[in-house]
């Protein structure tokens, strides 16, 4: 399915037209049209809304010209046509929590923070069909100027890039290394507010990052008046807050402070979920929780999971970043324990409160792993694993994410909305897992060139093996 590469040339006939200008007419010719109709999938719209059997929808300049059933899609003349009998489509995934630059196969440092791993990373996620990523509070200079260059002149075969730039710390009171240094160290409310002021400057995507947490003792935790000046500084430049916090009641305390959303929920260290913070989340009804259930797959999925031998990890990774996978050091029984335990309960209680969930896979940080894009995918299993529908788990890495992220065309298939879509082989509503049976991702309305990008990753494996 490469004929919209072929067929992007929407002003074919103005540009003949300028070639024999002589001839020409002072008339503006009607472009030749470049849609495509695609028919014979079922469609995930993703959101609430059934699955559309049968569907079609036109796909043109990139974007959803017409979505509905086939035979009520009427395809503008001369519209290519693409056949997906037997096929599902979905929308392409959003993730609103990684960390873009720091990994590099199984090695995790800041040399490896380069423009052509940045560029790497995006196209690993593009393969996978995740159409925009959010990296969390870790950049450095040189990925705000990919940043911009990218939006500037957008390029096939990338996610979208978005950064909250620096987040705020304690002074070396950050993430784990390699990314301790990446944060602001900040030990005054005047140095919250300008490193606020610093990134508003730098026009991030909407979110300022926030770490509360001590390491387990190894570095001083942010103070309430630090980031309460943050949050509020955030506010008073028209961004949001989102914040790494590890402790059940650090978690109430900001709150109470109006952060926007939490990067990953706080029951992954053990705690339960209370009465008192539920009804925190309930006076607060446009705070988020992103779930990030993949970075406690160790416990979830024990010594060897089950998805190892999955042809797609083969595709994107050397053997020794699979073997990676296996921990030897799990407990036979972790997999059950982690399903009676409070990571669903608490899940079952937000959700249950009304809570808004949103996709963030960590990716790229110390539990996230390596896994661009696949995660993402794995992401999805661990919310099915924990209780909820593949129809919602779905909708929470589409359609919710896009709207954290305000990405007002991104999340579903819609009129209208940018043509950024994965068919698959097989459906993922009756098994969560069939999401990684990619047959082909679209982007912008392009077709990702996964087999160009497989033998690129294909040939360095054989370099570096050398
Ligand atoms: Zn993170």
């Amino acid at each position: 399915m490469t004929i919209l590469r072929t067929t992007k040339t929407a002003w074919g006939s103005i540009v003949a037209c300028a070639l024999v200008a002589a001839g020409c007419t002072s008339r503006v010719e009607a472009p030749v049209s470049n849609a495509v109709l695609f028919e014979g999938a079922r469609l995930i719209i993703g959101d609430e809304r059934p699955p559309i059997e049968n569907a079609a929808f036109v796909v043109e300049d990139g974007a959803f010209a017409q979505v509905g059933r086939a035979g009520d899609v009427q395809a503008p003349g001369g519209a290519a046509r693409v056949s997906l009998a037997g096929k599902t489509v979905m929308p392409a995934l959003v993730n609103a929590h990684g960390h873009l630059g720091y990994r590099k196969g199984a090695s995790f440092r800041i040399e490896n923070y380069t423009r052509e791993n940045l560029i790497d990373h995006l196209q690993r996620l593009a393969y996978h069909g995740v159409a925009a990523f959010m990296s969390l509070g870790t950049e450095r200079d040189l990925g705000y100027a990919l940043r911009d260059e990218l939006r500037a002149s957008p390029q096939p075969d990338m996610a979208l890039f978005l950064t909250a730039g620096r987040g705020l710390a304690m002074p070396n009171g950050g993430p784990a290394p390699p990314l301790r240094d990446a944060p602001y160290g900040v030990a005054t409310e005047a140095e919250a507010r300008a490193a606020v002021r610093e990134l508003a400057a730098k026009k991030i995507d909407g979110y300022v990052k926030i770490w509360v947490d001590d390491r387990e003792g190894a570095v001083k935790k942010l103070t309430p008046e630090l980031y309460t000046a943050a949050i509020d500084e955030a506010h008073a430049l028209g961004l949001r807050a989102i914040t790494h916090t590890q402790d059940r009641e650090d978690v109430k305390a900001i709150l109470r402070a109006g952060i926007d959303g939490l990067a990953h929920p706080s029951w992954r260290m053990g705690q339960e979920v209370d009465d008192e913070l539920v009804g925190l989340f309930k006076e607060r009804p446009n705070v988020f929780v992103l779930l990030t259930l993949w970075s406690t797959r160790n416990q979830i999925f024990g010594r060897r999971p089950a998805w190892i031998d999955d042809p797609l990890l083969r595709e994107t990774f050397t053997e020794e970043d699979i073997r990676l996978l296996e921990n030897p050091k799990v407990p036979e029984d972790a997999p059950a324990r982690w399903k009676a335990g409070v990571v669903p309960q608490g899940m079952a209680k937000l959700k249950a409160a009304g809570v808004r969930f949103g996709l963030g896979d960590d990716t790229g940080a110390t539990n996230g792993a390596q896994y661009f894009g696949y995660g993402s995918h794995l992401e999805m299993a661990s919310m099915v694993e924990a209780g909820l529908t593949p129809a919602e788990a779905i909708t929470i890495a589409t359609r919710n994410s896009a709207e954290i992220l305000k990405l007002d065309r991104l999340g579903t298939v819609d009129a209208g909305k940018s043509a950024d879509f994965i068919v698959l082989d097989a459906n993922p509503l009756e098994n969560i897992h069939n999401t990684r049976r990619i047959s082909a991702v679209y982007l912008r309305g392009v077709e990702v060139d996964r087999a160009a990008l497989r033998a690129r990753w294909a040939a360095g494996r054989v370099t570096a093996t050398k």
